[in-house]
């Protein structure tokens, strides 16, 4: 018996989650979510959960893959076993291989990769739960991680998917209407420089219908780029308050060190007079003693020369 197909779309233009034919599903981003990566990213687009993780710069092995001019940006898709309603096999399928390569090349034109000739920079995207539209979400949070790394880039990239439901072109499609859909455009785009860096097509799409698919991602492309933006703006913004939370908190003893300080140099004159003081003293004190000697030496040489005379004057006497 043929499986009954669900009804993706309303003639009003109504889907099956209550969207309407351009609504984005929610999109929530977390950047830094690792410690262990130099940058990290989990997004949550409405079912889907992906986590990507960059690590590098960082030397190339195989050494023979080494680019002289440039860093090799090296992507890795997965799926995790139970990311998808019935256990998916471990080991890495064909689809898991094209889309790491389509979202290397997606991120490549992105970033500055002429600044680290001979090395790697490594992006892993984990999807731990698939609900269509999983490597639109994945070049959108692998863009993330890049910027989390501190890799310089002349734009985030910014993915989305159109398709066709019941002959009506509509944005974002999930598992349901990815599957019994009637074609699938997934798209990654660099808003600020406008260049188109992804573009599949899972399904006919006439002039028409592929028309209307970009006027429909190109602003949601723009609004999910807005959403990253701040996503990293929270970030760096918490980062900044907590660096300037830890410098009051540590000038806070130094107020005491400074009060401490300054009570030193107000001392320091005191201590300086003291100083001078018992300088002073000390160079009275051998004047005096010199003085002393002196009276003490005049007095016995006077007892000298009152002992020298007085046998003398005891002979005369005689
Ligand atoms: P995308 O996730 O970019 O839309 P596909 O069009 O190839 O990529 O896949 C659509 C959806 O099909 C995925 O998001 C996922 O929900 C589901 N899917 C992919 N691979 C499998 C699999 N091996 N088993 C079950 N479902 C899968």
């Amino acid at each position: 018996m043929a499986k009954e197909k669900t009804e993706l779309i309303t003639k009003d233009g109504i889907r099956h989650d209550g969207r309407k034919k351009n609504d984005l599903r929610e999109i929530k981003f977390e950047v830094g979510v690792l410690d262990r990566a130099e940058g990290s990213c989990l997004i949550t687009w409405g079912r889907n959960k992906i986590l990507a993780a960059v690590y590098g710069p960082r030397e190339l092995h195989p050494k023979h893959m080494a680019m002289p001019d440039k860093a090799l940006i090296r992507c890795e898709y997965r799926m995790v076993t139970f990311s998808v309603p019935e256990r998916k096999s471990p080991a890495p399928k064909r689809r898991e291989r094209e889309i790491s390569k389509i979202l290397s090349e997606a991120l490549k034109p992105a970033v500055f990769d002429y600044l680290y000739p001979r090395s790697v920079i490594d992006v892993f995207i984990e999807v731990i739960q698939a609900d269509g539209g999983s490597r639109c979400a994945a070049v959108t949070a692998a863009s993330l991680a890049l910027a989390d790394a501190g890799i310089p880039m002349k734009d985030l990239v910014t993915g989305c998917a159109a398709g066709i439901l019941d002959g009506q072109v509509v944005l974002d499609l999930d598992d349901v209407e990815d599957k019994d859909g009637d074609g699938d455009l997934p798209f990654a785009y660099l808003p600020h420089t406008d260049e188109v860096v992804l573009l599949q097509s899972d399904g006919v799409f006439t002039p028409k219908e592929y028309k209307e698919a970009l006027d429909m991602l190109i602003p949601a492309v723009k609004k999910i780029y807005q959403m990253q933006r701040d996503a990293l703006t929270n970030k760096y913004s918490r980062i900044t308050e907590e660096v300037i939370e830890t410098l009051d908190e540590e000038s806070e003893p130094k107020k005491t060190e400074s009060s401490t300080e300054s009570n030193e140099k107000k001392a320091e004159p005191v201590k300086k007079e003291t100083k001078k003081k018992a300088d002073e003293k000390k160079s009275k004190e051998p004047a005096d003693e010199k003085a002393e000697k002196k009276t003490s030496k005049k007095t016995e040489k006077k007892t000298v020369d009152k002992k020298k005379t007085s046998p003398k004057e005891k002979a005369e006497k005689k």
